[in-house]
């Protein structure tokens, strides 16, 4: 019998000769390809809805609009422009190289790696595939072991449909993971926590495989005292309660102009109410919490003397309300680390700039979301605070545009994917320059008066 690195190891090698035959190269395969993965959507929906539904307790639309929905878009987008990113790309070349052409050519990197969290099980699993496959990649997926119905229908479609050299799904824990990261990759592309992201970078380093870590952290949503309220009240409820907050670009913490706190609380109360109902604590149109191990963490933050919205849990179940602490000071544990769940702590600023100031004091969020009307305010904001990406008056809605790049900075992750950038991500940008043999410019061989100065004028 095959030991587990026997094992990975000859599913490597597979995959290998696979892409090195060539068989991912041509444009009609690539889009067959993608074409599939459609199909998939459409041919097994009752399915996804079921695993998702047993794995995170999601309710439908938000299945619809954060998982399928947003897959879906994606696929759109890399059929629609597959041939024209494939293109070489035509770029000028300098005097000194007169008669040359340059241009760059979009190489696949060949077998990449791909590991995902649990949270959005489907869509962190099959979005960034579909960059690596657009880019003419093999795949081999490491799907979460938190969602388990989810790696298990990930597992069969990748088998039903796909060639086992091409696409495989490799399920397990930290241990499998630790044994296939030993495995010499193309590319890793991981999504998860910060701590198992630096795993992940140093197990490449062994072969100085190139990384895109897409990681977490602490996303805030600053409302000013201009602000649309009701709205800003209504998106930020969205945000952070969809998926029960355990989403890496939720606004994980308020920060709000004094003036206008009550009114946003009362605003977001109210909003509550309105989008989740009375029966959540029956996991009612509410996701619920991933494991006992996260619902305890998130248990521990709920102190009554803060509590001004929720805070009720059914342990049973894993469920918790949607739930909002105010007075809370940047010291206070749930200030230290991602909260990924759905309570939110709430902070007051007198001043905006001061505001600032202290998030740029930590470390770089995933996401921002500003809530204000003055544009010259908003553009101080975007481009002061430093931060993976954000929307202005709206929460996690620039994800789901597959014409922007997703990614973080600093410890929020380093790389970006979706759309053409999910292309590039999985692409070698190779370099050439055709030169002409009809005409030969002597300068740049020897030395000599007369070649120092046509040298010069050449590069003055
Ligand atoms: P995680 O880091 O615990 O796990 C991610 C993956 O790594 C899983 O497949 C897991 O099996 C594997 N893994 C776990 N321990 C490992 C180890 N010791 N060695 C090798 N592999 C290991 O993350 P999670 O709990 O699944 O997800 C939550 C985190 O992911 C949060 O921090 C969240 O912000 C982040 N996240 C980021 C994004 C993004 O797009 N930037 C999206 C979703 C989640």
């Amino acid at each position: 019998m095959m030991t587990l690195q026997e094992n990975y190891q000859q599913i490597v090698d597979d995959h290998r000769k696979y892409v090195d035959q060539g068989n991912t190269i041509d444009y009609t395969f690539r889009k067959q390809q993608l074409e599939t993965i459609k199909k998939i959507l459409k041919d097994y929906e009752t399915e996804i809805y079921d695993v998702l539904r047993k794995d995170l307790n999601k309710p439908d639309h938000e299945i619809m609009l954060t998982e399928i929905g947003i897959i879906q878009n994606e696929l759109e987008v890399a059929i629609k422009n597959l041939s024209y990113w494939m293109q070489p790309e035509k770029v000028a070349s300098p005097l000194t190289h007169k008669g040359s052409k340059s241009y760059i050519i979009k190489e696949p990197l060949g077998v990449v790696l791909i590991i995902a969290p649990w949270n959005y099980p489907l869509q962190l699993s099959l979005v960034p595939i579909i960059g690596a496959i657009a880019a003419g990649n093999s795949v081999i997926l490491k799907p979460s072991e938190h969602a388990p119905h989810t790696s298990d229908f990930l597992a069969r479609i990748a088998e039903e449909n796909f060639d086992p050299s091409y696409f495989t799904v490799v399920q397990g824990a930290a241990e499998e993971t630790t044994e296939l990261l030993k495995q010499r990759f193309d590319h890793i592309f991981f999504t998860g926590g910060s701590n198992v992201g630096k795993i992940v970078m140093r197990a490449a380093s062994e072969y100085l495989t190139p990384v895109t870590l897409e990681l977490g952290g602490k996303s805030p949503a600053i409302v000013d005292e201009d602000a649309n309220i009701q709205m800003a009240a209504k998106r930020i409820v969205w945000g952070k309660y969809t998926n029960a907050g355990q989403t890496c670009v939720a606004p994980d913490y308020l920060l709000v102009q004094e003036s206008v706190k009550f009114k946003l609380l009362k605003a977001m109360k109210k909003q509550i109410k309105s989008l989740y109902g009375k029966n959540v604590l029956q996991g009612e149109n509410f996701s619920r919490i991933i494991n006992l191990d996260h619902f305890n963490r998130l248990k521990a933050f709920l102190n009554s003397d803060h509590i001004v919205h929720g805070g009720e849990y059914n342990e049973e179940e894993l469920v918790i309300e949607p739930t909002i602490l105010d007075k809370i000071d940047w010291e206070d544990p749930i200030m230290q680390e991602e909260i990924f769940g759905p309570i939110l702590p709430v902070l007051q600023f007198e001043n905006i700039e001061d505001a600032l100031a202290l998030i740029k004091s930590r470390e770089k969020p995933l996401a921002l979301y500003y809530f204000g009307e003055n544009p010259r305010m908003q553009s101080q904001v975007m481009e002061y605070a430093s931060f993976g990406g954000g929307s202005i008056n709206d929460t996690f809605f620039h994800l789901a545009n597959p014409h922007l790049p997703f990614g973080g900075v600093g410890q929020s992750g380093m790389g970006s994917y979706h759309g053409k950038a999910g292309f590039d991500t999985f692409s070698h940008q190779k370099s050439i320059l055709k030169q002409t043999t009809k005409f030969d410019f002597p300068f740049r061989y020897s030395g000599g008066t007369v070649t120092s100065n046509i040298l010069k004028k050449f590069l003055s």
